[in-house]
This record gives C-alpha cells, structure tokens and sequence, in this order.
C-alpha cells in the first residue's frame, strides 16, 4: 500500500518509487482538494427544484467521483509513483483563448452566490476559482509535457470542460479545459499540431466549435449517436473552410462496448492520428461509457480504459516522443467510474514494483459481455460509415 502524501505538495523531480531507485515511467498526476469544493448541487438532471427524495440525491457530476479515483489510486500505491504536479487558476488570458469577456464576467458574478452558466452548468459559492484551477491543471500538465518534466500527464479535475462553448456553459462543463490547454501548447510551448481525442460518452461540442475552421488542432471524438447535445457530433461535421478534414466523428452505436472501441481505434483514431503527426496529444477522458455508467450506454469495461490508454501512449510514442496529457471529462458511475480513472493511471505508470494491481470489481461479468469480445452488427455499420465517410479526407 501506498502511504498518503499531502495534496498541496510538488515534486517536481524524476518519481522514487519505494524501493528507492528511479522509474523510467514520469508520470504526472495533477490533482488538487479544491477540486473537490466544486458544488453541484442536489438537484437531478432536468429537475431544478429539488425531488422531494428521503436521502438527498446528489447532482449526477459530484466532484466526490473524483475524489474517490484518487483515493483508490493512492491506496494501490500508484500516485506515489507519478510526478505531482501544481496547478494555479489560470488568468483571463488564458481563458480568453476561447471564451468570450461577457462570459468570464457572468461566471465570477455568478459565483458570488451560485447559479448556473449556461445549459446544466452548475456551480456554487467560490466555483469561478475552481473552475479556473481545473484548466489550470490541464495547462500544468501539458507545461510539465512540453518542457519534458514528465513523458505524459493525468489532470484528474473537476469541473469537466467539454461541453462549454466560448460564451456559456453546458452539461456541467464551465470552462473548456482541453481547448483552452491546446492553445496554450501552441502559444506558449510552440506546439504547431495538436490532437484531441474526445472518449468520453457525451460529444465534445465546445472542443469541436473551437478549432473547427483551424487545421492546427485535429479533434477525433468517440462517443454515443443522439446522446448529448443533440444535434452535434454526425459524422459530416467534419470541419470548415482550412479546418475540413479536421473534425473527425465517430459516433457509435448504445451498446457498442470493448471490441468496437478497439475497432475504432484500429481503423479510425490510430491512422488518422499517425497521418496527422502531432507534436502533442490530448485526451478528453470520460469514464462515462463504462457499463455501470447512469449516463451512458456503451459497455465499456475498466480494462477498456487502461488498453485505450496503452494505445494512444504507443501512438504518441510513434508521433511525439509520447507526449501524452489525459483530462478527465464525465465518468458518474460513482461504484465503477473510480476503476476507469485508475486504470487509466495505471497504464500511463505501467507495471513497477510497489504498486497493487486493481482489480475490476465487475469481473469476470465484464468479459462475459458479448460486447466485449464480439463487434456488433449495429457497431459494424457505424465504424464501416465513419471510415467511408472520412475516407475522403485521410487515408484508412
Ligand atoms: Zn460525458
């Protein structure tokens, strides 16, 4: 077991793992307590005046989830064995990147009592902070990448950030931590191409919107058809102007599980991220297409999350020193979600002395799941219309 270390402290240097010799794995891990203050509420989704439940339920995006996947990363011993990386709210400009001025505004005048910053973005008394410091991590990962302090990095934040357009929140995302970090690679770290993979269940509209005229920033998104928001994320969105080609779409069918990832990865995400050679790779993390997911519908075991993982470390090993840096997005299955996140720790660590291998708590149902071993034919459909359809702009 790994013993507990303060939240608050950096350790800026190669990781010692317990037997005192340095790992080749540098990994960063940036998370902070105040993530954990971002206050959502108790109401239900839809439902902004308070079910009148016995036990209050609380809000679906409860940043105890992600509390809990680092506890569980702590007690395996795996956050002993990752760089922790400090993370400071970032300053207008660097929200100004994508965000309107009138929107930053109305998100520190909301915070003052609370509220809501656009459609489903809920946040209390304090969350403007929060909500900067979770892009902040995302900016301290891809700074602790670029100037090669660790190989990749794991932003374990909240709030999520995907879903916020430039001038309102939505689906519990206030600023757009993944936009707001690929800029700031460009700018301060002069990364001329970046990707942005987007896994998480729901589509990553506001991702999408930031860089869909732009050539410069190629984001691939895996997610469920018709889900959320609707309207967004049809395979012919595909980019605008010098951005077409740019926006690739994989919508996937409920149910679509472990096989029909790996089959969107093999046929979709590998070769378009090899043909487009980044110089840093950036990943939208959901865990909300797990099986026990109450938003979702995908199937998608723990084991999934760490071979996803595995999967683009050898492909930004193959196209950017594997410069790597994973945000975590949705992922509400508060008994399952926990095992994603870890999993996705501990492929980034790798196998190293003194950490505890996590078990999956739904195993061996998960592998019984015809999902996991066989593609279906709904899944097939999907994947052979994707691939025709962008076909026309990449070689697959
Ligand atoms: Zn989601």
């Amino acid at each position: 077991m790994g013993e507990f270390r303060p939240d608050h402290t950096e350790e800026a240097s190669v990781a010692v793992g317990s037997n005192g010799a340095q790992t080749d794995h540098r990994v960063g891990l940036v998370f902070d307590d105040r993530f954990l203050t971002h206050n959502t509420g108790l109401w239900l989704i839809q439902d902004r005046e308070l079910y009148p439940f016995a036990d209050p339920v609380p809000h679906v995006s409860s940043p105890g989830l992600v509390g809990r996947a680092k506890h569980l990363m702590d007690l395996a011993g795996l956050t002993d064995q990752m760089v922790r990386l400090h993370a400071v709210p970032v300053d207008d400009q660097a929200l100004l990147a994508y965000h309107t001025p009138d929107y930053l505004a109305r998100v520190a005048e909301l915070a003052k009592a609370g509220g809501d910053a656009g459609e489903g973005a809920p946040l209390g008394p304090g969350g403007d902070r929060v909500a900067r410091l979770a892009a902040g991590a995302a900016l301290a990962g891809v700074d602790a990448v670029m100037q090669d302090r660790v190989r990749a990095a794991y932003a374990l934040i909240r709030p999520p950030g995907h879903h916020a357009m430039a001038d309102r929140g939505m689906g519990f995302c206030l600023f757009n931590n993944v936009v707001v970090a690929a800029r700031h690679a460009q700018r301060a770290h002069g990364a001329e191409k970046v990707l942005v993979l987007d896994w998480d269940v729901h589509h990553g509209n506001g991702t999408q919107d930031a860089f869909y005229d732009d050539p410069t920033v190629l984001f691939i998104s895996l997610h469920q058809e018709d889900l959320y928001p609707v309207g967004w994320g049809t395979i012919d969105q595909a980019g605008t102007g010098a951005g077409e080609g740019f926006t690739v779409n994989v919508p996937l069918p409920a149910g679509t599980g472990n096989r029909g990832y790996r089959e969107a990865f093999e046929r979709v995400v590998l070769p378009v991220v090899g043909r487009f050679a980044p110089d840093l790779i950036l990943v939208s993390a959901g865990q909300d297409a797990s099986v026990l997911d109450p938003l979702g519908r995908m199937c998608l075991t723990a084991g999934a999350y760490g071979e996803m993982t595995r999967l683009m470390m050898e492909v930004a090993a193959a196209t950017c020193d594997g410069r790597l840096v994973i945000t975590q997005e949705g992922g509400y299955a508060p008994q399952y979600a926990p095992y994603c996140s870890a999993s996705i720790a501990e492929a980034l660590v790798g196998p190293v002395e003194g950490v505890t291998p996590i078990p999956d708590p739904y195993q061996p149902r998960s592998e019984q799941m015809p999902t996991t071993r066989t593609l279906g034919l709904d899944a097939k459909r999907a994947l052979n219309e994707a691939v025709a359809f962008h076909q026309r702009s990449w070689q697959l």
